[in-house]
């Protein structure tokens, strides 16, 4: 089984940020850790265990700051996913923490979360230029980011991922080839790299269009960012990474599970306020609001996925994944002929961006950029 869990606090909001985040100063932690032993409860109440033999491979624990919470806090959680389903003896259970003033936003020291049973931990850097990280509202400096990392792995971290971002207002080709450079020295396992994308209604969306702030936030032209980005995939590439998603390099052996199991259009229980999980043929959200989480923790929406709708994000995943999609097993799956269903797809795509390799449909890396329009013509035919 994987699992996502959310936790949703954070010490202060970053201006790009349109995740549903709750400050850490208006409380409410212990009711919510109380709130999704609860979930936990209600959802596995109706789940056939032994179709998970297995038990939980995967864990990922996201947010928001997952960190702020304690490490007794989930050891109480951990307790009670394991009364129905014990961690598989190789689970992959992953933190996310921020970097922070006085060097971390963690609620215990590091080696405390390693001593309740994570193992890999997610940590949002974004960049190691101080100046783009003011202009995101980060609360942590470059010095503090490094600082952090090194304690980690001085606590006995062996796992580590960094998010780095490209695309950030003033951020230059030199700047972030910087960034790059000193991510790869820090010797970590797993680095997402995405581009920054300015969500609606988000603090940054009016700093980048108000006059009075439009020239401090400036956004680096498109063909710069796409230049960044295959920029990072080089740089990252020198430093012993390999690309196996478009936006996610590891060293051997360290791709992340959980995110492969998402890209392989799996299932997952997802648990907290604000939680998308993918269950049984079924999408859900939980609700996007803690008063009314905290009051019912099963509350929110759920629609249906029918066959077609997952055949469409069978391809829009996979084709993410840097060793594509294998048609065989697809079809088997869908009971259809992939090759004669997109024939015009693949006829207008297939050797400048596709590609066919024993079995397998791939993505080539020169067709990220415009994979939008390509994924588009799989859902809606040409
Ligand atoms: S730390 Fe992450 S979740 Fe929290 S406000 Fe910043 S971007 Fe959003």
């Amino acid at each position: 089984m994987f699992i996502y869990l959310h936790v949703p606090f954070c010490v202060s909001r970053c201006v790009y940020c349109d995740f549903y985040v709750v400050l850490e100063k208006y409380g409410g932690k212990e009711a919510y850790v109380e709130a999704l032993c609860r979930e936990i409860e209600l959802r596995f109440a109706d789940i056939d265990l032994s179709s998970f033999p297995q038990g939980i491979q995967t864990l990922y624990v996201g947010g928001g700051t997952p960190s702020l919470l304690s490490s007794q806090a989930y050891q109480r959680i951990f307790q009670q996913l394991n009364r129905y389903l014990p961690f598989a003896p190789d689970a992959e259970i992953t933190l996310e923490a921020n970097p922070g003033a006085h060097y971390s936003e963690m609620a215990d020291s590091p080696a405390a979360y390693l001593a309740v049973g994570f193992n890999r931990v997610s940590v949002g850097v974004q960049s190691l230029n101080n100046v783009e990280l003011k202009k995101l509202s980060r609360l942590h400096t470059a010095e503090e980011a490094v600082a952090f990392l090194v304690s980690l792995k001085q606590a006995g971290w062996h796992n580590i991922s960094l998010d780095l971002m490209y695309g950030i207002p003033s951020q230059t080709p030199q700047s972030w080839r910087e960034t790059l450079q000193k991510a790869a020295l820090l010797d970590v396992q797993h680095v997402s790299m995405y581009g920054l994308k300015v969500e609606e209604n988000t603090p940054l969306e009016k700093l980048t269009t108000l006059r009075a702030a439009k020239a401090q936030y400036q956004l680096p032209e498109e063909d710069a960012v796409v230049a960044m980005y295959f920029e990072g995939l080089e740089s990252l590439r020198e430093a012993g990474f390999q690309r196996y998603e478009f936006s996610n390099l590891a060293k051997p052996g360290c791709q992340s599970r959980h995110n492969l199991n998402y890209w392989n259009n799996g299932d997952y229980l997802a648990l907290g306020v604000a939680a998308h999980g993918y269950w049984q043929n079924l999408r859900y959200e939980n609700v996007r609001d803690l008063t009314q989480y905290l009051a019912n923790p099963l509350a929110g929406e759920s629609q249906a996925c029918p066959p077609s709708e997952k055949l469409e994000n069978a391809i829009i995943f996979g084709l993410r994944k840097s060793s594509g999609i294998h048609l065989h097993t697809l079809e088997q799956e869908f009971e259809i002929d992939f090759k004669e269903k997109y024939a015009d797809v693949l006829k207008k795509y297939q050797g400048q961006y596709l590609e066919l390799q024993e079995g397998w449909l791939i993505l080539k890396e020169s067709a990220i950029p415009v994979s939008n329009a390509i994924l588009a013509d799989f859902l809606t035919g040409i």
